[in-house]
């Protein structure tokens, strides 16, 4: 067929339709390495502007990390550029195996499967260990790449409540009679930085029988006293039988993502999951850093520490300021507004104020739960942290919300 006008119409005008509900994306481009303070063209086209980051993944400060940065370096130049090759033809090197046996040592796991991504990781896992005879009840909240790779395979989908315990183990008696149960969730949700209450999970998994999954993409090399994840916040460290999790957050922030489990449940992973099978490998200079970010992270909590202080003085800062923010102990801190139009402008004003953050709104977010997700680093130093929230207050009164509580917010406002 060809690309004619009436179907490039078509496309535009789907374009158009995103545009006008207020949901467009817009571009916005960095232009230095990631940090506590970057350089960013936005609007496209605009001057470069010096500004602060508060809405990165990299909760540890890693990602532009001088050690990672040279292990990065050693990896190139000792391992080379690219493996042409996926894992199991010819794509995997010995680097690939320590760092494997790294993350299964940190996590307290028997084995590590490395993949491209933890969205590949969450792809390939359930088909590769679940049949038709089987059950998966899963959060209602998980991350969307769960969802996916759930899709991908054949066993039953089923779900409970956000974190409602009651819930899932009436859905663990309803589904006894399966060959197995795999229970799933978010170690830490992402949207709005809740824990999973995994002690929690594990009773109701051992009394009914059933297997539990934690993506703690959101958690590992942080939640938990030595930053093991949430499954150690807890307490659980024995008990989780899978972990899937990323490279691509408080890790470094480049890429790569992991199985990490059962020694049997790894094994089939290494058999079957079609990401480890056709995606191409981890490149070495990644390996090559993320085996350093472990070793920093096993050898000094004071990164992860440095980040609860952080965490602690933030959440002070902007609940002093009157802002109706989430409670809560992780480095995700919504700043509710509900409405997404007060999201999208607060945003823009806080850029303008030299603060880098994101609006967030339907369909990253219910509709009507419109909010700015603020992400605390062990890069921010307490002077960033004031600013933000400086920025925070003046934008805040601007709109006139600072005091409100949701029914006031959304008197205002609207939903
Ligand atoms: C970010 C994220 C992923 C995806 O990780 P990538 O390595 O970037 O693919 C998967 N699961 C959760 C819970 C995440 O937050």
């Amino acid at each position: 067929m060809a690309y004619d006008d009436k179907i490039r119409a078509a496309y535009r005008a789907e374009i158009e339709a995103i545009r006008e509900k207020g949901l467009y994306k817009e571009k916005r481009f960095i232009c230095s390495p990631q940090g506590a303070e970057i350089l960013v063209e936005y609007p496209e086209g605009a001057p470069r502007e010096k500004v602060l980051n508060f809405c990165a993944n990299n909760y540890l400060g890693l990602s532009s990390h001088p050690e990672v940065v040279a292990a990065a370096h050693r990896g190139l130049d000792e391992r080379g550029y690219g493996m042409s090759s996926v894992r199991f033809i010819c794509g995997t090197q010995d680097i690939h195996r320590e760092l494997q046996d790294k993350v299964s040592e940190f996590l307290g796991m028997e084995s590590t499967l490395l993949f491209p991504s933890c969205m590949d990781a969450n792809s390939g896992v359930f088909e590769a260990i679940l049949g038709k005879n089987d059950v998966i009840i899963a959060d209602r909240l998980i991350h969307a790449s769960l969802v996916d790779g759930i899709r991908l395979c054949s066993a039953e989908y089923d779900t409970f409540k956000h974190m409602d315990m009651k819930h899932l183990e009436n859905k663990l008696i309803l589904h006894r009679d399966k060959r197995v149960r795999l229970v799933v969730t978010d170690g830490v949700f992402s949207m709005d930085g809740d824990l999973a209450p995994l002690d929690r999970m594990c009773e109701l998994c051992d009394r009914y029988g059933a297997m539990l999954l934690v993506d703690d993409s959101h958690g590992t090399g942080f939640i938990g006293r030595t930053g093991r994840g949430t499954h150690e916040h807890f307490g659980v460290m024995d008990r989780v039988d899978i972990i899937t999790t990323t490279f691509g957050k408080g890790l470094g922030g480049a890429s790569g993502g992991c199985v990490s489990g059962r020694r049997e449940l790894v094994e089939l992973c290494r058999q079957k999951a079609r990401p480890y099978l056709f995606s191409n490998s981890l490149a070495p200079a990644i390996v090559a850093a993320s085996i350093k970010v472990i070793e920093l992270i096993t050898g000094s909590t004071e990164r992860r520490d440095k980040l609860e202080r952080n965490t602690v003085r933030f959440r002070q800062g902007i609940t002093e300021v009157g802002l109706c923010v989430r409670e809560g102990e992780t480095p995700i801190v919504p700043v509710m507004l509900f409405n997404a139009k007060l999201a999208n402008d607060m945003a823009r004003d806080m850029y303008a104020e030299g603060i880098y953050v994101v609006g967030f709104f339907f369909p990253v977010v219910p509709a009507g739960a419109a909010r700015i997700r603020v992400q605390l680093s062990a890069a921010h130093e307490d002077h960033h942290i004031d600013r933000c929230v400086e920025a925070f207050r003046k934008v805040g009164e601007k709109y006139g919300i600072l005091g409100l509580d949701r029914n006031g917010i959304i008197e205002k406002y609207g939903m």
